[in-house]
């Protein structure tokens, strides 16, 4: 298809057409998906989707088998997945899920990244991230809205609701945090953002996602401070060392308004990269040293984290956007580096207690005009959801798409339920080019525990309890989602998490409606019965209004 967007990698081609080389489209979504993430990933030769050690697969035969199966599977199997490896095929029904997958999921006394690594190494077992092992990473385009929403909620608590004339300071520009200089400079704010590595500085110039990219500390400031002045967006990609770089800054007196941090600072070997050791210096160490690297890591997040604290004592909005930075530090001797406050209490947690998060769909055609499609339905049926109406606007004029033409939505129950019967009702009659299919993120209501970043000062202190992803995952099988994923951390995460993935397919038949409905509401009613539990009055009203079963004792 001509107007399909091209691969980062030549290797690894966008998917796309109406060509099916499974028996059924239920299954070659599936496989779409799998290709797609390859296609936006950061290092598809490795398998590696994002966030340092995230894979799509164990290994390449593990992958090879997983696109053999899945071209052969009957809609009344099911393909198990093991930490990213192909396990078997059972004979379910046509009403279960085609694949179903757990990945790198550790006992807890061994979840801890040592054994983590150590079991990578033989084999074993490997780590999924949150959407990289499911298959549902969209790009850097997946977490803009919620950087975006993040920064908007911030521009309403301290700025008067505007980030005009503001200096947002981060870091890293990975396949996440890659998106946070868009994000800043449709909120309108002078954002620079520190990145290590020169390549994913460039790289994200290359797609649109930064404005400049340099290596001089003063020529950036400057950049920063011209825009700022004039109350002109921009972003600034500053290639150093955000251990260096912000205690600088912090020297030099300039005090930003908005401090954060994107680095994969939660894995001190595979992630974080400390200051006086170049990239070549730290690929060595991680086999020949990797003691030394941690070592080395934790001392520059002191440091980092220190620089940090100081600009929140100066004034500055300081927030942890799930890292696991403030734990490093922490563990390192810095007493206080909890003052800092996670994003998702501090911000999206009144969104989440209604089960409103970040759900998205894909449109496996490969054309982009099936997503302007449901673009215009959306803007039409929600014309009352200023989030979800302000964002589908700015986001068609501003984010590029990668891979599999994309969208992603903050909504609720009955809103997703809503969306993808109606694309799927567009499926059928022809008005669009292909199926869709639809995932949210990991880091939705009932689908994660992670009690340093989503669960973090859960209102019954219920921050650490792995029930709620593992219930959801299993209401999801009984609720007949095409795809259900459950998943713990790796590396630098092992032991700080458990989350749930659910994919779904609207291929147009009365079938993948039934499933769409019950699937997504079942999905958002979990979330809504967690933070009920959990005692949040907007899930307690939200359950009440839409008429969801919870049980109050
Ligand atoms: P990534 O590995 O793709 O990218 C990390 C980037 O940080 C790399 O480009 C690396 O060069 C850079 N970096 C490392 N050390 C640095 C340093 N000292 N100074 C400057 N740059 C440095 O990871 P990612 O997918 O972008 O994820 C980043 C972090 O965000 C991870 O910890 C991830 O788990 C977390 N995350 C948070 C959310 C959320 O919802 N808030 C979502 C996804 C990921």
């Amino acid at each position: 298809m001509a107007n399909r967007p091209p691969s980062r990698h030549a290797r690894f081609p966008v998917p796309g057409g109406n060509e099916l080389r499974c028996k059924g489209w239920r299954q070659e979504a599936l496989l779409r998906l799998l290709e797609n993430v390859l296609s936006v990933g950061e290092d598809p030769d490795n398998l590696v989707v994002y966030a340092a050690l995230g894979k799509a697969a164990r290994n390449w035969a593990a992958h090879d088998a997983i696109v053999r199966t899945l071209k052969t599977l009957e809609e009344d199997e099911t393909l198990v997945i093991q930490s990213g490896k192909p396990i078997g095929v059972l004979r379910t029904h046509r009403q279960a899920p085609l694949v179903i997958m757990a990945n790198c999921n550790i006992v807890g006394q061994w979840a801890k990244a040592e054994i983590f690594y150590a079991l990578e190494k033989k084999g074993l077992i490997c780590w999924g991230g949150l959407t990289a092992g499911a298959w549902q990473y969209i790009g850097s385009q997946g977490v803009i809205q919620g950087t975006y929403e993040i920064f908007m909620r911030i521009a309403e608590q301290s700025f008067g609701g505007d980030l005009r004339g503001r200096f947002i300071l981060t870091a890293g520009l990975g396949g996440m945090g890659g998106a946070q200089p868009l994000a800043g400079r449709m909120a309108n704010a002078a954002i620079l953002a520190v990145e290590v590595d020169p390549e994913r500085a460039e790289k994200r110039r290359s797609i649109g996602y930064v404005d400049h990219v340099t290596g001089d500390l003063d020529e950036a400031l400057a950049m920063i401070e011209t825009a700022r002045a004039a109350y002109e967006p921009i972003s600034v990609a500053l290639v150093g060392n955000a251990a260096d770089i912000y205690p600088e800054i912090e020297r030099r007196g300039i005090v930003p308004d908005i401090v954060t941090d994107q680095t994969a600072a939660h894995d001190l070997v595979y992630g974080y990269v400390p200051s006086g050791f170049t990239l070549d210096e730290v690929r060595e160490l991680r086999n020949a040293d990797p003691g030394r690297l941690m070592a080395a890591s934790r001392d520059s997040i002191i440091r980092h984290v220190r620089a940090m604290l100081a600009f929140q004592s100066k004034g500055s909005v300081v927030f942890d956007n799930g890292n696991l930075i403030r734990t490093h530090a922490k563990n390192g001797g810095v007493e206080n580096a909890f003052d800092i406050p996670i994003f998702t209490e501090a911000y999206l947690r009144p969104l989440f207690a209604r089960a409103i998060g970040p759900f998205r769909w894909m449109a496996l055609s490969g054309d982009p005009d099936d997503i302007r499609m449901i673009d215009d339905y959306v803007l039409e049926s929600f014309p009352d959801n200023r989030i979800v109406s302000n964002w589908i606007r700015l986001a068609r004029e501003n984010v590029p798409f990668e891979g599999l033409p994309a969208r992603i939505a903050w909504l609720g129950h009955g809103a997703r339920t809503q969306v993808a019967l109606a694309v799927n009702r567009m499926v059928a009659d022809g008005r669009l080019k292909g199926p869709v299919a639809f995932s949210r993120d990991h880091l939705d209501a009932g689908a994660m525990a992670h009690p340093n970043i989503m669960t973090e000062n859960m209102r019954d202190g219920s921050d650490a309890i792995a029930d709620w992803p593992l219930l959801d995952a299993m209401a999801l099988c009984s609720s007949m989602a095409d795809l259900v994923a459950v998943h713990s951390g790796g590396g630098g995460y092992a032991g700080y998490m458990t989350s749930a993935g659910v994919t779904l397919v609207a291929d147009g038949t009365a079938a993948a409606a039934d499933r769409l409905s019950s699937a997504l509401d079942n999905d958002t009613s979990l979330g809504i019965m967690r933070y009920a539990d959990a005692g949040y009055e907007d899930a307690l009203d939200e359950a009440e209004e839409k008429g969801i079963r919870h049980i109050r004792l």
